[in-house]
């Protein structure tokens, strides 16, 4: 690692403890060391504030109050769209349907793009590391529509076979589901790669940004994917709240997938008609005071800027890869040339389990298990692994604690 990537991480990024409430806290009786970002990040003030402000001052029900109001919040709830419009470089604000969340967006497309699109004998092109969220509502999809599943198998290094992926896509693929950042290995795939190939057989593209919006930024129409989605949860926003970007053209021709009100343009016991989009897909009072959480937590990011967080991160990651690999004992699953800032990895004789609980009672929160990933853990023939994910507020001494942690644990399981 060269010297100034090492000066760089050492600095953080962030006042931490002012931004982030939660960082000042103790658990265990020790400095909380968050490593568990691919799960959850922490929320600034920011976000806080924000839905405390809606609540205090804002709060009413939106696009259908005459009163002064309910227009104040429908125009807080619009601009919390045309945020995440801007945050993925959208071409239109109408390209944004506001979800629960990552699985929540998939399933949308799974159910009213899918089902309308899908035949017999169609096939699905998965890849090998996708979160379990970007499978099943695939599998349900099959068992209604008849269509089929391929599956782009992944390298020891934990990269996509391109070879395979290429001679997988044939005249009956319909869609391509892709990971842009895999949660279990850190892996950051050649999206635009995927999709020129995937576009020239006639396939659509969805790719699953849960863990690639707060981390780089992100740009679909530079992508030129068909759909993104991701989940605000994992972007310092609220729980809840997330989001799905389709391309106009392709949104526009889907059909409803939830009824109820608002996603309605009049209804009679004979037939109804629908909305426009993106109203067409958020039926029922939505999570307007997530929206104004997300927006706030996109305010921040953009903030901070994304291409910081990335350096800052990417930083932190070579340092820590670099401490983890001279480790004897560990092994880490994943070492693709494009990482993000996660870091799975096995330990000689310690389940993944005893050292996330041993790593707890010194205050380290990481993530053990297969990570909703149990395909890509058979591929790897483990149980699971340890993960620590890495944010915009870890610094340096969150990686020490780490690892000190783990000599702790290897040499109580010596
Ligand atoms: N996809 C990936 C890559 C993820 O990491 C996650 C969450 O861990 C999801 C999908 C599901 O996100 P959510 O539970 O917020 O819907």
């Amino acid at each position: 690692m060269n010297a100034p990537a090492l000066a760089a991480s050492r600095a953080p990024l962030l006042d931490r403890g002012a931004d982030f409430p939660i960082l000042s806290r103790q658990v265990q009786g020790r400095r909380l060391v968050y490593l568990d970002n691919g799960a959850t990040t922490q929320k600034p003030a920011a976000v806080i504030d924000a839905e405390r402000q809606f609540y205090e001052q804002s709060n009413a029900n939106i696009h259908r109050g005459v009163h002064w109001l309910s227009q104040h919040a429908t125009d807080l709830y619009e601009q919390g769209r045309e945020q995440v419009r801007q945050l993925l470089n959208a071409a239109r604000h109408e390209e944004i349907v506001f979800t629960r969340g990552t699985t929540e967006a998939i399933n949308l497309v799974a159910c009213s793009w899918g089902q309308s699109a899908l035949k017999q004998g169609d096939e699905i092109v998965l890849t090998g590391m996708e979160h379990h969220s970007n499978i099943v509502p695939w599998q349900l999809l099959c068992e209604r529509s008849g269509a089929v599943l391929r599956v782009v198998p992944v390298t020891d290094s934990g990269e996509l076979d391109l070879d395979e992926y290429r001679a997988l896509l044939g005249p009956r693929t319909r869609l391509v589901c892709v990971a842009h950042i895999s949660n279990a290995l850190g892996t950051i795939n050649p999206i635009a790669e995927i999709v020129r190939l995937a576009h020239e057989a006639g396939a659509k593209v969805l790719v699953d940004g849960a863990q690639a919006v707060a981390h780089q930024a992100v740009d679909v129409q530079a992508l030129g994917c068909d759909f993104y989605v991701f989940s605000g949860h994992k972007l310092y926003g609220p729980t809840g709240i997330g989001a799905l970007y389709a391309r106009y053209d392709v949104l526009n021709g889907m059909p409803p997938w939830q009824g109820g009100g608002d996603m309605i343009h009049t209804v009679s016991f004979e037939r109804s008609t629908y909305a426009d989009v993106p109203q067409r897909f958020e039926a029922g009072t939505p999570n307007i005071a997530g929206v104004i959480g997300l927006d706030a937590a996109i305010r921040y990011v953009r903030e901070v800027g994304l291409e910081a967080i990335a350096a800052h991160e990417q930083s932190l990651l070579a340092m820590a890869t670099a401490e983890l690999q001279a480790l004897p004992g560990v092994r880490l699953i994943g070492t693709a040339a494009h990482k993000a800032g996660i870091l799975s990895f096995v330990v000689d004789g310690i389940h993944p389990h005893d050292l996330g609980t041993i790593l707890d009672m010194e205050g380290v929160a990481i993530r053990a298990g297969h990570h909703c990933a149990m395909p890509l853990m058979t591929r790897f023939g483990i149980p699971g692994t340890a993960r620590a994910s890495l944010a915009l507020y870890n610094t340096q001494e969150d990686v020490d604690a780490l690892m000190a942690g783990l000599r702790k644990a290897q040499k109580l399981f010596g």
